[in-house]
Parts: C-alpha cells; sequence; structure tokens
C-alpha cells in the first residue's frame, strides 16, 4: 500500500493549543526563577484542583515524561535510571525522567527559549489510583530535593465505587490540607477550591464533548489528535485556558462534522485503542494508519481525563469520585464493560490493544480481555507489542505487518 495514501487533515486550533502550553512551560519557569509562587509536582491524575486552589503552580511528570517519549530521548536516557537500581522492566515514564534529571536534561529547553531546567518543586503529591509506580518515582525526588512526598493510596481492581471507597479518598483528600497550609503559607479556602473545581469540571465536559465527535461517520478527529490536544486538560485542568481552548476545539470540529469531513481523506475502518500511546512512533502509527484508510478514533487513554463527577458543591467527594472511577482503577469486569460500550458508541470494526512492557498497569490484553470481548462483541482485535517510551522494545516491521493483516482481515468482513 502506498504511505500515506490517505493523509490526517491538520486541526487549525493547534496554534492556540501550542501557545497555551508554552504560556504554562513560562509561568512555572518565572514562578522558579523568581520564587514567588509555590511549586507542586502532581501525578497526572493526581488532586491537581486542590493544588491550584491553594495558589500552587502546577507540574506533571508524566506529561514531562511524554514529552521525552515523543521527541524520541527516551530510550537513551532510561539506562542512566537503571544504573541507580530501577528497573528497565518498570515504567519507562519513570525511568526515563529521572534518567534526563540525572543528566541534566530536558526537551523544554529545546521547545522553549530561555527554560533550561524543570522547576524545582516545593512539595510532591501523588495518588496511586494508577500505579505503584508513581509513588516510587515521587519519592526519589523527594529524596532528592529533601521536599515533602504526600499523597493519596487508592484501592485497585474497584468494581462497584462504593461509600466506603469515597468516604477513605475524600478523608486523605482532606489531610493534605494542612501540609500543604504549611508548604504555601497561606490557608486553605473553600470558595476558592470551589471556583477551580467548577473550571475543571467545565474543562472535563468540553473534553468529553471533543473526544464525542469522533462518533461521527467520519470521524472528525483521530487519537493521534487526540494524545497532543489533551495537553491542555491535563496540565491546566481548573484554570480557563483549556475551557477557552476546547470551545474553539470542539466548534472547528462540529464544523467538520457538519461538512462531513473526516480528519483523514478516506475513512473505510474505525479503529479504537486501548493501553498508552507509543510515544516514540506517534507520527510514524499515525501515518501508517492513514496509509491504510484506517482511522484509529478513540481511545481509553485520552478519555482518562474525563470526570464527569466534579461537583463543586461538594468537593472532597466528588473528587474522590472521580479520581476513583477512572478507568484503569477498576476491575476487569467494569473496564470490559467500559469497553463494550466505547466500541459501540464510536462504531469501531476492531480494536488494538497496546501491550507496554513497562506499563502493565495500563495494558489490558494479559488476561484474556481481548478474547473474552471478541467473543461476546464479534468485533476482532489486533494486540501489539511495544513500550510507551522504551523504544527498544518496538519492532516496527512487526507492528506493520501485523497492522496490515489486521485491516486487511477487516476487509474481508466488510
Ligand atoms: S500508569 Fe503506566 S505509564 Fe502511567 S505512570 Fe503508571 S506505570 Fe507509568
Amino acid at each position: 500500500m502506498a504511505e500515506e495514501k490517505a493523509k490526517r487533515k491538520k486541526i487549525k486550533a493547534t496554534g492556540q493549543m501550542q501557545k497555551i502550553m508554552a504560556d504554562y512551560f513560562y509561568e512555572l519557569n518565572d514562578a522558579a526563577m523568581s520564587g514567588d509562587k509555590k511549586i507542586a509536582w502532581c501525578t497526572s491524575v493526581g488532586p491537581a484542583e486542590i493544588l491550584r486552589g491553594m495558589g500552587f503552580l502546577v507540574h506533571f511528570p508524566e506529561n514531562h515524561g511524554a514529552m521525552l517519549g515523543a521527541t524520541r530521548m527516551a530510550t537513551d536516557l532510561i539506562p542512566h535510571a537503571n544504573a541507580l537500581g530501577y528497573s528497565p522492566d518498570i515504567c519507562s515514564y519513570l525511568t526515563a525522567d529521572i534518567g534526563a534529571y540525572v543528566k541534566g536534561i530536558t526537551p523544554l529547553s529545546k521547545a522553549y527559549e530561555g527554560i533550561e531546567s524543570l522547576p524545582k518543586p516545593d512539595v510532591l503529591i501523588y495518588n496511586t489510583n494508577q500505579c505503584r509506580d508513581v509513588k516510587d518515582w515521587f519519592a526519589w525526588y523527594a529524596r532528592e530535593f529533601k521536599v515533602p512526598l504526600l499523597g493519596i493510596e487508592t484501592y485497585v481492581g474497584v468494581g462497584d465505587v462504593t461509600e466506603d471507597h469515597i468516604i477513605s479518598i475524600a478523608k486523605q483528600m482532606e489531610a493534605l490540607i494542612p501540609s500543604l497550609e504549611e508548604i504555601s503559607g497561606r490557608k486553605s479556602d473553600r470558595d476558592e477550591l470551589k471556583r477551580v473545581l467548577a473550571l475543571s469540571r467545565e474543562c472535563s465536559d468540553l473534553w468529553k464533548e471533543v473526544l464525542d465527535t469522533a462518533s461521527a461517520v467520519p470521524s472528525p478527529l483521530t487519537f493521534f489528535d487526540g494524545t497532543i490536544h489533551m495537553g491542555p486538560a491535563v496540565v491546566l485542568r481548573g484554570t480557563q485556558q483549556p475551557v477557552d481552548y476546547y470551545k474553539t476545539l470542539l466548534a472547528e470540529l462540529k464544523e467538520r462534522i457538519e461538512n462531513k469531513e473526516g480528519a483523514m481523506d478516506d475513512e473505510q475502518f474505525r479503529l479504537y485503542w486501548d493501553g498508552m500511546p507509543v510515544w516514540g512512533r506517534l507520527s510514524a502509527h499515525a501515518k501508517l494508519f492513514a496509509s491504510l484508510n484506517t482511522n484509529v478514533l478513540a481511545s481509553t487513554y485520552c478519555n482518562s481525563w474525563i470526570f464527569a463527577e466534579f461537583d463543586a458543591d461538594d468537593p472532597f467527594n466528588s473528587m474522590a469520585r472521580a479520581y476513583t472511577k477512572l478507568f484503569i482503577v477498576r476491575s476487569d469486569e467494569t473496564k470490559e464493560q467500559y469497553i463494550k460500550d466505547m466500541m459501540a458508541f464510536f462504531k469501531v470494526d476492531g480494536i488494538i490493544y497496546h501491550d507496554a512492557k513497562t506499563c502493565p498497569n495500563n495494558s489490558n490484553c494479559r488476561y484474556g480481555m481481548p478474547q473474552r470481548l471478541e467473543k461476546e462483541t464479534s468485533i476482532p482485535s489486533l494486540t501489539i507489542n511495544g513500550d510507551l517510551n522504551d523504544m527498544r522494545l518496538v519492532s516496527d516491521e512487526q507492528t506493520k505487518t501485523n497492522v496490515e493483516a489486521f485491516v486487511e482481515q477487516l476487509a474481508e468482513r466488510k
């Protein structure tokens, strides 16, 4: 098949998104230089709203890990963390990020003139809702910077989210406040928390609407677009900027739908992606699928920043509920039902599972789920072996051969 037979279309709002991200990194950098504002490092689905509500600027190491992957810097940096005793088998965000710190480099300095390093934290906050790796990752930095490490220990494999879960997590969230008051030197302000949470909810609702546009045929969006445009929802939720941005993006996508304009020229097959992106191959994968007239258009991954339960009138309980209801926290039964619903909603012809070697927490194909779901739905699946950041674990040839064979199989079914 000719490479790039069908081309992906560029999203016009991309420039606005890049500006928002640049402003975000410069604000953090300025604060770190001037010492004007306190800086917290937070896990990507940690309680960022509490931090913003108390005036912290927030850095997300996973976002930095993804940048290391997307710029293909990660693979060379991972061994530096391995040398400190962090196994090549554990999260390659963690090992790439710590490796980059040890080497004193960051992709930010290439992307943004004047930024030399990451903003040093005054506190590190984790939530183990996604995995234990984030706690170990942050613990390393807590020792390095000699700053407090605080966090929330969440249940794993949760089926129904019960009141007991909510009470326990909400209490842990509230228990963070006295320490954060001490670190920030200011009293927590309930009204400010409510304001931030309302903004975060608005961002989440708009982000969901953006992702849901992919249910249109043809889809105006690809998964690969989603992984880039989710940036503001991850790092700036709780502020006005992502709210404004997603309104613009949504209008553009709705216009595409109205004009029956897909994200690619000739969408013949529609796929769902489960698991982590392969950051070092994002563009290569986008091209590969586009060349096969196949749109990978929706994912569990991008949906991870939808927090439909946030309620400004009940901040702690609703945050506890939202951060526990996330896909990654749930039991296989709940995950299977979720994927089934998503496959029906997005009208997909097949599903790709990415088995990311260093992220068992977000690789859902290891205990028979693809087979069970295929049996139930008759929607075929393909498992790709690879990794989010360690490109030594990715075989491009094998991926290409497998994807091409899978699409041929889909064509035969049609
Ligand atoms: S969920 Fe996976 S990729 Fe994310 S921090 Fe945990 S191990 Fe790393």
